[in-house]
């Protein structure tokens, strides 16, 4: 193989690597945005998580209300946790919730869904690699 041949070749195994390093890089789990009021949590940025994750914002404060052990209802653009929890809580929840459900763990993209498994069981499936595993239903 000729010198600058081999270097040819380097270059473009190089720069698809990087394609695909800027493509998982692009996925940022997105950060809470919440203020106490009262006795209550309010979560203003919930529809921009919700869009991000692909899933309803109900499914999410469902997610929230099992992991927190208190009523979380949406209303609105707003998600109300009915107890108060500081945004450190909740993105380290969010954040588990993105690593479970959302994110796949065989290539790491976030292009999925859930079905249902039934007995408290839920399949992941990928979209992007197909991958399709069975996560607890929360
Ligand atoms: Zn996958």
């Amino acid at each position: 193989m000729e010198d600058n041949e081999y270097e040819r070749l380097l270059d473009r195994a190089l720069s698809k690597a990087s394609a695909l390093a800027v493509q998982n890089a692009d996925f940022v789990i997105p950060k809470v945005d919440s203020i106490n009021e009262g006795t209550k949590t309010i979560v203003s940025n919930i529809t921009v998580i919700a869009d991000k994750a692909r899933r309803k914002a109900e499914e999410i404060a469902r997610y929230l209300s099992k992991e927190l052990g208190v009523p979380v209802s949406i209303e609105g653009q707003r998600m109300i946790i009915n107890g108060r929890f500081s945004y450190k809580d909740l993105d380290a929840k969010i954040a588990n919730y993105f690593n479970t459900y959302v994110i796949c763990k065989e290539c790491h993209k976030p292009d999925s869904h859930l079905e249902n498994a039934g007995r408290g069981m839920l399949y992941f499936v990928c979209e992007a690699c197909g991958a399709r595993y069975a996560v607890k239903n929360y």
